[in-house]
């Protein structure tokens, strides 16, 4: 299987008038598509029906075929026997339908640093300020739960969207169960960069998005303990979700397992274009995608460290391993403006903002906290290259030139 890149040679009018290949930096809001999932899409187009409806061919090959995906995904995952593999739009959809299935009394903890779809969903959470060392972390985590009376779960990004870093998940996590709290692992950054398996991470619960990993729109996944999620209320109340409905309202007998929180018509090319991805990461050689990813982001790194005006942010330690996205600030310039001309004169899509995230991105950046803005369009606060499979020496080197063009240019001793 391959892991090739549909669109890879794009290419982009710049405002001057020259054409060049678009130098995709920006993996971290939409990585582009695998050709395995524009081919899982391909294959099944003849062919798609009805899931889960249907007496025909078509509805039952879509019905294999949709289940073969939670499977594959559920495998990716490395969910466990009797782990509920619940098929959603995207981690915001898997994030909420879990926070409504909480028990009742449940507490949440959360860190600061979380992306707005782990931040907010949550009823009434427990905010911690990210420390910047995960020593502090695990200590303010273990404060919070000893103080906590009944069910608790700690939510937590396995790496930041804004940093790109590593969040010691592992660690946290077995805090957590000391207390008996149930921790779920926002993957959405990670997954696309590093093995996920609940196990290892620790975790109780999952979630990530198809098109954050090579697969088109539209699907995203909630792996986890079926307990919670098969005593809730329907997510999505309509057919599907419903066993059998009577002729009194009200009298509703709600499926049980996946279907419960999946009502209405299936996603099958959302699902299978997700599994077809996690299936060939599955079986790449993960250490030379790893590889590829550390060399492009040292030689990011470095390209950066000769340009004055951009300076990489980072919650830990600046040692602390991180996945391919990196972000900087710009002090004195604006950076939307500069993201801009980044995008119009040197055919680099980056992107500028507060990243959905924007307690932890304002505190990164060092600007005042200001109200308002929504992912993108809020005051712009850093700009952020992200990159992965498909990504080039020449597209960081690009990116390096194009901000070093238009922020006043590299520093006179670097090469
Ligand atoms: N969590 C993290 C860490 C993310 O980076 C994102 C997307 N930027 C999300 C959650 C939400 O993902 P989606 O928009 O696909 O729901």
């Amino acid at each position: 299987m391959t892991l090739d890149i549909v669109g890879a040679d794009l290419p982009v009018r710049l405002r001057s008038g020259a054409t060049v290949r678009f130098a995709h930096l920006d993996y971290a809001a939409s990585a582009p598509c695998a050709r395995v999932a524009a081919e899982a899409v391909e294959r099944l187009l003849p062919w798609y029906g009805s899931v889960h409806r249907g007496a025909g061919v078509r509805s039952g090959r879509s019905t294999l075929e949709y289940e073969r995906a939670r499977q594959a995904v559920g495998d990716f995952a490395g969910a466990r026997a009797g782990d509920a593999v619940v098929f959603t739009r995207n981690t915001t959809d898997a994030l909420n339908l879990l926070a409504r299935a909480l028990p009742p009394g449940t507490t949440t903890v959360v860190f600061d640093g979380e992306h707005h779809a782990n931040l907010l969903p949550w009823p009434d959470p427990v905010r911690l300020p990210a420390p910047p060392d995960p020593d502090a972390a695990a200590d303010l985590l273990d404060r919070a739960l000893a103080g906590i009376a009944g069910p608790a779960v700690l939510a937590v990004t396995g790496a930041s969207n804004v940093t790109g870093e590593l969040w010691p998940v592992r660690r946290l996590a077995d805090v957590a169960r000391g207390y008996g709290a149930r921790v779920v692992v926002d993957a959405a950054q990670l997954a696309p960069h590093r093995p996920v398996d609940m196990d290892a991470l620790g975790a109780d619960y999952l979630a990530f998005s198809g098109h954050k990993l090579y697969a088109p729109f539209g699907a995203g996944v909630l792996v986890g303990r079926a307990d919670w999620l098969d005593a809730a209320e329907p997510y999505l109340r309509g057919g599907g979700a419903s066993a059998a409905v009577g002729d009194r309202a009200g009298d509703v007998t709600w499926a049980t397992g996946p279907a419960r929180h999946e009502g209405g018509t299936p996603n099958l090319l959302g699902a299978a274009s997700l599994a077809a991805v996690c299936e060939a990461i599955a079986d790449a050689d993960r250490e030379a995608l790893h590889a590829h990813e550390r060399e492009l982001l040292e030689r990011l790194l470095a390209g950066l460290a000769a340009v004055p005006a951009a300076v990489p942010v980072s919650l830990f330690d600046p040692g602390h391993p991180r996945v391919g996205i990196v972000s900087v600030a710009l002090p004195g310039h604006d950076v939307a403006a500069v993201a801009e001309r980044l995008g119009a004169d040197h055919g680099v899509g980056v992107r500028a903002g507060q990243f959905c995230a924007h307690p932890f991105t304002r505190r990164l950046a060092g600007v005042a906290a200001a109200p308002g803005g929504d992912c993108g369009t809020g005051p712009a606060a850093l700009l952020r290259i992200s990159f992965g499979l498909g990504s080039t020496g020449e597209d960081i080197d690009r990116a390096v030139a194009a901000l070093a063009a238009e922020t006043g240019g590299r520093r006179h001793d670097a090469a």
